[in-house]
């Protein structure tokens, strides 16, 4: 049992993660206590979640829905300030009276916010995948600076942390070889049109996309999912969270979901963490690491669950998985580039402008189109998503 209570801000509270996150923070009130909350526009959400928790602020992206927040909050006598815009985003994620932030504002969104909690030298958990695949080396960076510990939320990167050594300096400096690791098993679910014939794919809609078979999610991740693009972020996710090459890091479809990742040894053991497909798990784990709290996840049920199966990925039927993996070993601002382009096909498909086979289309051209730099600063970063986003908008008014 820790001595004092933790003070967290959720970034994205009203998101899929921001809601779990909440979820565990409401079982155990001896521990935790939100000082920040924070969304985009959804500020019905946002008030309900204050009059639950009573943060000391609440801050929306937009100001239109910052103002209704407040007149609701007024309104109902919760003293909550409201606050509005990029700036209160990092305030909040910043400020020196918060212990740990949640990172789950979704996609690029998500950078400055991200690296401010970092910069802060705070306890970050990390969901915000985007953020490490656009600016990796930089946060890493950030981090030896601040002395910030980054903890994975994605439940893959949170199975791999779990089954590799406890003594993370090591493979930090020194690589995964040194900590006797050979590969990381990286699994996927294979998302809802694993076996879907490949003529049907250009029909799928965004509706058939979102609906994941074994995760409830946002939008934007379920159609990454779908694509498999969401590994191919989470496979450069894991380099920079574990300092693996892409070499070591091995994708495998699992369809069951069970088996959220595994870390193989070079004496022939494979670990793996094994649970319900309920994020929070991860959440729990790396809210209360090195300890260990309830999350409300049920037991697993291995006799219903009776067996798992394993397949490598079809690059035929998901062309992004191999495009992220080049970007990957491309390195530089590849990723960003990826990225970005991903961001505005996905936006794209959802307004039901390009079709599900298209977003690949734009990804490559884009990615061929681009040339890769070594980033030196954010800035550079942020041109080089600039660029992207630009060219791929372009592409697709073509279309
Ligand atoms: P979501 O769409 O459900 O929620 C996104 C949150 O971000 C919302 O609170 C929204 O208000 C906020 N947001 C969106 N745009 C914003 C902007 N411009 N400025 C400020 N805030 C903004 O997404 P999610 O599924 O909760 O995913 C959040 C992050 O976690 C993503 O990066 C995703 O890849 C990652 N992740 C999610 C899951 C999951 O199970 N949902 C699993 C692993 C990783
Ligand atoms: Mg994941």
């Amino acid at each position: 049992m820790s001595a004092t209570v933790q003070s967290i801000t959720v970034l994205g509270a009203s998101g899929s993660i921001g809601v779990s996150t909440l979820d565990v923070i409401a079982r155990h009130p001896d521990r935790y206590k939100v000082f920040a909350l924070t969304a985009d526009r959804r500020w019905q959400v946002l008030a309900t979640q204050c009059l639950a928790y009573r943060p000391r602020y609440a801050v929306m992206k937009d100001p239109v829905s910052a103002s209704a927040l407040e007149m609701e909050l007024r309104r109902q006598g919760c003293t909550t300030e409201v606050l509005q815009g990029d700036d209160a985003l990092a305030q909040v994620a910043s400020d020196p009276e918060v212990d740990t932030v949640m990172a789950a504002i979704v996609a690029a969104a998500g950078l400055l916010p991200t690296r401010a909690v970092v910069r802060a030298g705070k306890k970050g958990l990390l969901a915000n995948k985007e953020a490490l695949v656009m600016a990796g080396g930089l946060f890493t960076r950030a981090v030896a600076e601040s002395g910030a510990l980054l903890l994975p939320i994605d439940s893959e990167h949170n199975a791999i942390f779990q089954c590799l050594p406890n003594h993370r300096a090591d493979y930090l400096q020194q690589g995964l070889k040194s900590s006797g690791v050979r590969k990381i098993l990286l699994t996927a679910s294979g998302g809802p049109f694993r076996n879907t014939p490949l003529s049907d794919l250009p029909k799928v809609t965004p509706e058939q996309a979102c609906a994941h078979p074994n995760w409830s999610m946002g939008q934007k991740i379920s159609v990454d999912s779908a694509t498999m693009l969401n590994k191919g972020l989470e496979l450069i996710e894991a380099c920079w969270l574990f300092n693996a090459r892409p070499q070591q890091v091995q994708v495998v479809v699992h369809p069951q979901s069970v088996i959220h990742s595994m870390v193989e040894y070079i004496d022939g053991s494979v670990l793996a963490q094994l649970g319900n497909p309920d994020m929070r798990t991860p959440i729990a784990h790396a809210l209360a690491w090195p300890e260990r709290i309830e999350s409300g996840v049920a037991s697993l049920d291995l006799i219903a669950t009776a067996r798992l199966d394993f397949s490598s990925p079809d690059y035929m039927r998901f062309p992004c998985l191999r495009l992220a993996q080049q970007a990957a070993e491309t390195a530089g601002t590849a990723p960003a580039i990826l990225n970005a382009a991903n961001e505005v096909a996905v936006a794209a498909f959802l307004q039901r402008r390009i079709r599900f086979d298209q977003i690949a289309v734009v990804i490559e051209q884009v990615l061929s189109r681009i040339v890769s730099v070594e980033p030196h600063d954010l800035g550079h970063v942020q041109a080089a998503d600039a660029e992207a986003r630009a060219l791929a908008q372009q592409l697709i008014a073509q279309w």
